[in-house]
């Protein structure tokens, strides 16, 4: 944590006040560093995980900036996902308490039109939104671009390897060209430079070594096991460790039903979470789990993309994920902004049985 305090920062005694209220008192390095430059009008890369407080970081000096008298679009964020669109949005309610008359609309796929396009009406000033949606509403006319100021692309790696590269594009080039641009990502590659070097004015580069935060705070096992067991060892362990929250991740959405009907059937509070199911169904799981009423969640890497769920104290990981950076993400789902988590891998020496 940091020496610094938000109001060092620059930012304002209202928005301090309520990050108190929430006990958000000392800046995460990325929001160190990040709120300055953005305050200053700076276009930004800033390279982080979920979890290293990066809503908050983009979030706080867009909400200062933003005239609330003006009702008309100002800033656009843009989410690969539907959870994570609804997560920003919240968050972003939560620090705006200090400026009433700030409106917000969450734009996303699988939710009806009819609502969002009111909201719109109704003079939001902060739209956060999948790409998909966003650029349906900009072609229906229902979001009009011309006075947008303010851009992030969160997660802008996930949402090009998605295939989302045509809709981002479509959507930057409706934009005003005098405008701030924020491209948040947990990694970089060619894809990510290109996006950043057509869309960004001479953006200033924002770093932090991969997933300090996570791996300091979460302590890993590994169990090498045959597949008839891994169920088996699984119920085990649940029931040795006690967690109180709990993500089980696995690697395709039929081992997501079968894993969620194993543990149901042992009596344990578990439910899924994949993307077969539609936006209400993924909605109340989300909500019973946040609740505590379930207190095992089994899902996919894409359903759990940057959920922001406190307190989850151990992630199974029933699949190995093939993908590095999807470990780093799992694994993260725990040990958020300094609480301590626990992870456990299981791995298959025996090829699974069809
Ligand atoms: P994010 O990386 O934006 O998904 O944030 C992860 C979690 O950390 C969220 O629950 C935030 O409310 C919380 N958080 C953000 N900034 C801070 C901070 N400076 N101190 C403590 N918690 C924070």
């Amino acid at each position: 944590m940091s020496s610094l305090s938000f109001a060092d920062l620059g930012l304002d005694a209202g928005l301090v006040t309520t990050l108190d209220s929430l006990e958000i008192r000392e800046p995460t390095p990325i929001q160190e560093q990040a709120i300055p430059l953005i305050l200053e009008g700076i276009d930004l890369v800033g390279l982080s995980q979920t979890g290293s407080g990066k809503t908050a970081a983009f979030g706080l000096p867009l909400i200062q900036r933003l005239e609330v008298k003006e009702r008309f679009p100002q800033a656009l964020i843009i989410c690969p996902t539907r959870e994570l669109a609804v997560q920003v949005g919240e968050a972003l309610t939560d620090f705006a308490k200090s400026k009433p008359g700030l409106r917000g609309a969450t734009l996303y796929g699988g939710a009806a039109m009819d609502k969002q396009v009111r909201d719109l009406k109704g003079g939001a000033q902060v739209i956060v939104g999948t790409p998909g949606r966003v650029l349906d509403h900009l072609k229906r006319g229902t979001l009009k671009p011309g006075n947008i100021q303010y851009v992030v692309l969160d997660e802008a790696d996930r949402m090009l390897d998605m295939g989302f590269r045509d809709e981002m594009e479509a959507m930057l080039e409706q934009l005003p060209e005098e405008r701030q641009t924020l491209f948040f990502s947990a990694t970089m590659n060619k894809q990510v430079e290109r996006l950043i070097k057509k869309y960004g004015n001479e953006p200033q580069k924002v770093e932090f070594k991969r997933d300090i935060r996570t791996a300091d705070t979460v302590a890993q096992g590994f169990y090498d096991l045959r597949w008839p067991s891994k169920r088996e060892v699984i119920c085990r362990l649940l029931e040795l460790e006690t967690p109180r929250l709990t993500i089980v991740f696995c690697n395709t959405k039929k081992t997501v039903d079968e894993c969620s009907e194993a543990l149901q059937e042992q009596g344990f509070p578990a439910d899924r979470i994949h993307g077969d199911m539609n936006q209400p169904m993924r909605e109340r799981v989300m909500k019973r789990f946040r609740d505590g009423q379930i207190s095992i969640l089994i899902a996919t890497d894409v359903a759990a993309r940057g959920l922001d769920i406190d307190n989850v104290d151990l992630v199974i990981n029933f699949d190995l994920p093939s993908d590095p950076e999807d470990y780093v993400h799992r694994i993260g789902r725990t040990g958020r902004a300094g609480r301590t988590g626990r992870a456990a891998v299981s791995s298959v020496r025996a090829a699974r049985p069809n």
